[in-house]
């Protein structure tokens, strides 16, 4: 049993069963026993890939996109970078060194970090030096910004609520024998954030809510508003308001019981684009999409740029280069899947892409 297994049984059989949201934050987040401060989370060796591990494209297409935007910003002397969850960082060195040529803008930019894990702080640090690190986006000084978010959004915690004969419960996580697992409990006030029409739904249905997607967008659209700038949120989820359970646990590219082993699983769920819309439009700002990463990337000139890599590459790098553009944008691979969501002030002209 892990550890944190034995403190989650614990906490229940003393205080009574936890919320789905409670349960994610303490297998992703436990400071000490926590999925992103122990586990090599990334790549073939790890549990999953990215698509800024997939290919360097990925980041290159992501670094024009946001010069884009600062040039027609009107190119301000100063902005912050600033990327949710950076992983292993390869996104934003990918990013600085596609907008090296971009005249004035690296000297223009402050890279930072908002990153809770200490062990990918460090690995942060090995490839983006000059970053800033802080715990959340309070942290990041005041002036224009360019947000990035690509696979953070699905590591927040959701609540999950049933219906069962016309009526919401929530999915709560209780302990039993040894074994942690669902058990439905008195609806919770989060429910309120879901959507209505999902109200109505059919005996049987599960509704998730999240709480702090909802107040990130939130922030992230305040800072925009008083500042200006751009965001970008890229992830998996959907695009139409939906009932479903997408709360999932992922260990070495397999998907495994969420509950077997805390804090050894990745675990997220579907990100709510059109309530993460709603959020950033009620304070003010305009949505871009969502629109799936295959034809966001493709309009953006991922094309033309893979058709430039492989003009130097001989005939296996030129097979990777195909293979990777297919990961990237392919229905069947992570082309559809995936989705972007661009988020700014009405006054900046239309970005590319949508
Ligand atoms: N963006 C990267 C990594 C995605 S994994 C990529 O595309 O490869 C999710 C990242 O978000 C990890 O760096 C994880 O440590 C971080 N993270 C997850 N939840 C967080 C939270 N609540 N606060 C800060 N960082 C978080």
């Amino acid at each position: 049993m892990t550890e944190l297994k034995n403190l989650l049984i614990r906490r229940i059989e003393s205080t009574g069963p936890i919320t789905l949201a409670d349960y994610i934050a303490e297998c992703l987040m436990h400071p000490e026993h926590g999925y992103y401060q122990t586990e090599q989370v990334f790549g073939s060796e790890g549990d999953f890939t990215t698509a800024p591990e997939v290919s360097q494209m990925f980041g290159e297409m992501i670094g024009l996109w946001f010069a884009d935007r600062w040039v027609k910003m009107g190119r301000p002397a100063a902005i912050n970078l600033v990327e949710l969850g950076p992983g292993r960082g390869t996104l934003m060195a990918d990013i600085l060194r596609a907008t090296e040529p971009v005249e004035d803008f690296q000297d223009a930019i402050a890279v930072h970090f908002i990153e809770a894990s200490q062990r990918l702080r460090q690995e942060q640090a090995n490839r983006v030096p000059l970053a800033s690190w802080h715990d959340s986006l309070s942290g990041v000084p005041e002036g224009p910004a360019l947000i990035i978010a690509n696979e953070f959004f699905d590591a927040l915690p959701i609540h999950q609520f049933e219906k069962r004969e016309g009526q919401w419960f929530e999915r709560m996580v209780g302990s039993h024998e040894g074994e942690l697992g669902f058990l439905l409990g008195p609806a919770g006030p989060k429910l309120a954030l879901a959507q209505e029409g999902l109200k109505n739904a059919a005996d049987g249905s599960i509704v998730e809510v999240c709480p702090a997607a909802l107040s990130l967008t939130g922030d992230i659209s305040e800072h925009l508003n008083m500042h200006g700038g751009a965001a970008l949120i890229i992830d998996y989820g959907y695009r139409t308001p939906a009932t479903g359970d997408s709360f999932q646990a992922l260990q070495r590219h397999e998907y495994v019981d969420a509950f077997a082993e805390p804090g050894a699983a990745d675990l997220t769920a579907h990100v709510n684009f059109p309530a993460l819309k709603k959020a950033a439009e009620e304070k003010g700002l305009k949505g871009f999409g969502a629109t799936t990463q295959g034809l966001f990337l493709m309009a953006i000139g991922l094309g033309a740029r893979a058709q430039v890599l492989a003009s130097h590459g001989d005939a296996t790098q030129q097979q990777q280069i195909l293979s990777d553009l297919q990961r990237l944008t392919a229905p069947d691979q992570m082309g559809t899947l995936f989705k972007v969501l661009a988020l700014q002030p009405h006054e900046l002209p239309a970005p590319p892409g949508f």
